[in-house]
């Protein structure tokens, strides 16, 4: 169907705009100078009737015309018209997969709190008015005796302090020390003689067993003195490796490990300073010793023994009265002392 001329120069203005838009790709690649001819050819076939266009723009515009056609509604053109801009995303940011971490790069395992809880049981302890602070095993020897003779006490009063209460192991090492406390005069004294001075401590009969057959094994392998390392120190009859770390520290001056009693012991698993619940103090010793700084390990032992004395005491702690009541995952549980529990019995003044 022919158009009039009216509408051939509408449909040919506007299929230049869309002819504009759709080579412009092209024109990109072209001249400037290519591009305003064009539009100034088309501009002037659109103010010319048909009948004057020249029979090149005839046969442009015939060329042109199967493309509108296609689309009666125009759709195409609008669309071509409308075509929005894509923006194009660039990459900004390039993720990285983070690694795993390594196993020993990982933060090792520390009790929640544990600086504040130690903090707490220093301030608790400040007056050092525990019986281990007064008669404990580092306060029961001669300092003035030989250095053979003072270690030698050193490690009896360890051996009579197992199972015994620190007044009990102070009255037997002065009696014993009055009697004299040397390898020889060990050696010399009669088993009933030695019972006699070491009676009550706890296992007493055991005792002198091991007391008598320790101290030949010094005088024959040691020249009397006792052993310089701890692997020597655990293999004399009646010395476990509490014994023997205190031995070394206190006798020897070198820190081989956390002297660790019951006392130690239950505190370690109460405030949780174990990372599973321990058994045996051997174990909780090698569990407080994976985390706890080593500059802290030769404090904890007198520190924790007259902790649980005064306050974390085995049947009825103290935690109503105890600074870490709040932290301490024990603690919290309670909420005061049984009515009738040792520790109001035997608060100390
Ligand atoms: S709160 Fe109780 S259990 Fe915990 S440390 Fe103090 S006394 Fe011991």
């Amino acid at each position: 169907m022919l158009m009039d001329e009216g509408e051939l120069m509408k449909k040919a203005g506007t299929l230049t705009e869309a002819l504009g838009e759709v080579v412009s790709p092209y024109f990109s690649h072209t001249s400037r100078m290519t591009r305003s001819k064009f539009s100034r050819s088309e501009e002037k076939m659109k103010n010319q009737p048909q009948e004057t266009l020249s029979e090149g723009d005839r046969v442009q515009l015939s060329r042109l015309k199967p493309k509108i056609k296609s689309d009666p509604d125009d759709t195409a053109v609008k669309n071509v018209v409308k075509r929005k801009h894509v923006p194009i995303q660039y990459e900004t940011e390039v993720k990285v997969k983070k690694e795993p971490r390594e196993h020993s790069e990982e933060t090792p395992w520390e009790p929640l709190n544990w600086k504040e809880q130690l903090l707490n049981m220093h301030e608790m302890r400040k007056n050092k008015d525990a019986p281990v602070d007064v008669m404990g095993c580092n306060k029961l020897q001669d300092d003035d005796a030989d250095p053979k003779v003072r270690r030698y006490q050193v490690l009896i009063s360890l051996m009579l302090s197992s199972q015994t209460k620190d007044q009990v192991t102070s009255a037997a090492m002065m009696k014993l020390r009055t009697h004299g406390l040397s390898v020889p005069s060990i050696l010399q004294t009669s088993d009933k003689k030695l019972g006699d001075l070491i009676y009550p401590v706890g296992f007493w009969k055991k005792k002198i067993i091991f007391i008598k057959n320790t101290t030949k094994i010094l005088e024959q392998k040691y020249d009397s003195d006792i052993p310089p390392t701890l692997r020597e120190l655990v293999q004399l009859p009646g010395v476990g490796p509490k014994m023997a770390h205190i031995v070394m520290d206190v006798a020897w001056g070198e820190l081989t490990g956390i002297g660790v009693d019951t006392h130690v012991h239950r505190i370690c698993n109460r405030l949780k300073w174990v990372q599973k619940p321990t058994k045996q103090p051997e174990d909780t010793r090698k569990a407080v010793e994976k985390w706890l700084p080593r500059d802290k390990w030769r404090e904890i032992n007198v520190l924790m023994v007259g902790f649980g004395q005064q306050v974390c005491l085995p049947v009825g702690p103290r935690c109503h009265e105890c600074l870490n009541r709040k932290i301490c995952p024990h603690g919290k549980g309670v909420v005061k002392s049984p009515k009738n529990s040792p520790a109001k019995k035997s608060k100390p003044s």
